[in-house]
């Protein structure tokens, strides 16, 4: 075994990521020690590095990490040496607020989450809590499965809070929205799908995986939408979307961080209609949410990029230049 790792860090706003080398860490309590063979890039990792979200620095980010155990601290049950593992953005929880202790632990009060306030996966190796790790369904290799951690996950857990909805619109048709595509038309939904306005690659991408209509997010749909999911972090598509969705209809916002949502008038939100975020996942949202994905295998499209480009990926990832997710390979 390796003693020495190397990482990508950030350290400060306006600083690309910089490549530091340092031994290998020991596994704590519970914890395992993972070689790292895939981490996905997601739009939080840009709200981090953007300071749009403030966390301790410095700090190895990456929260979409596909790996091999290779060491298990004490207590560890669940992973053994040689395991895959896949870990989330929900690194640990205090286990003892009222949140944790009412089923809401995606809510505690006192929660680590991975590359943000404890290293992640943009590295050779990482440490993290087994007791919030998942397995994978065998069906995905590391590079395809790196993006179901977070884009997947949260995407699961925006389309479970979205509720029945048989008409389904998702705004941002990026790594999240393209694999939630596939799991709701599984389930017999119609999707609807938004994109930058005149992007009509992205349009075209979004009518591959089913999607029953395509177009730009300034555009009404051709019918009213049941409910809608804004994946995109821009709060002008809020009061968009809210115009889309029928009485009692709901909107779903699925990312941590969104510009401003614009004033606009009561009558938008007359009738019932509901606007609601989703924070972060729950161990719950996992499980499920590789179950489903482990019955019915969903196309999980990728580009990928070596480890010491990760700042060249998370450039592609904010000028929406690649389909479907950017992955950093070690
Ligand atoms: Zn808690
Ligand atoms: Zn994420």
């Amino acid at each position: 075994m390796a003693d020495r790792m190397h990482a990508m860090e950030f350290r400060a706003v306006g600083e690309p990521l910089r490549p530091v080398e340092c031994s290998l860490p020991c596994p704590g309590a519970n914890e395992l020690l993972i070689e790292v063979s895939a981490c996905a890039v997601c739009r939080t990792d840009l709200h981090i590095v953007d300071g749009d979200i403030a966390g301790p620095r410095p700090v190895v980010p990456g929260h979409e990490v596909v790996g091999r155990v290779i060491a298990v601290g004490e207590g560890v049950a669940g992973f053994a040496v040689g395991c895959r593992v896949g870990v989330p953005w929900l690194g640990g929880t205090c286990g003892a607020c009222a949140y944790c202790m009412s089923g809401a632990e995606n809510l505690c009060d006192a929660p680590t989450f991975t590359g943000f306030t404890r290293d992640g996966g943009f590295a050779t190796h990482m440490v993290a809590d087994s007791r919030y790790c998942f397995a994978i369904p065998d069906v995905y290799d590391d590079v395809e499965a790196a993006p179901l951690l977070c884009a997947g996950l949260i995407g699961f857990r925006s389309y479970r809070m979205a509720g029945d909805a048989r008409r389904l619109g998702l705004y941002g048709f990026g790594a999240a929205a393209h694999v939630l595509a596939q799991v709701a038309v599984g389930d017999g939904r119609r999707v609807f799908a938004f994109t930058k306005p005149g992007d009509s690659a992205g349009q075209d991408f979004a009518r591959r995986l089913g999607c029953t209509w395509a177009g730009g997010s300034d555009e009404a749909p051709p019918e009213q939408l049941d409910a809608a999911i804004i994946f995109a972090p821009v709060g002008a598509l809020v009061p968009e979307a809210l115009k889309r969705v029928r009485k009692g209809g709901r909107v779903v916002c699925g990312g941590i961080h969104m510009s401003d949502i614009p004033a606009f008038p009561y009558s938008d939100l007359w009738g019932e209609r509901q606007v609601v975020s989703v924070a972060n996942l729950t161990r719950d949202d996992g499980i499920a949410f590789m179950d489903r994905v482990g019955r019915d295998a969903v196309k999980v499209i990728t580009t990928t990029f070596p480890l010491a480009q990760a700042n060249e990926a998370i450039a592609a990832v904010r000028a929406g230049s690649i389909e479907g997710a950017a992955v950093l390979l070690p």
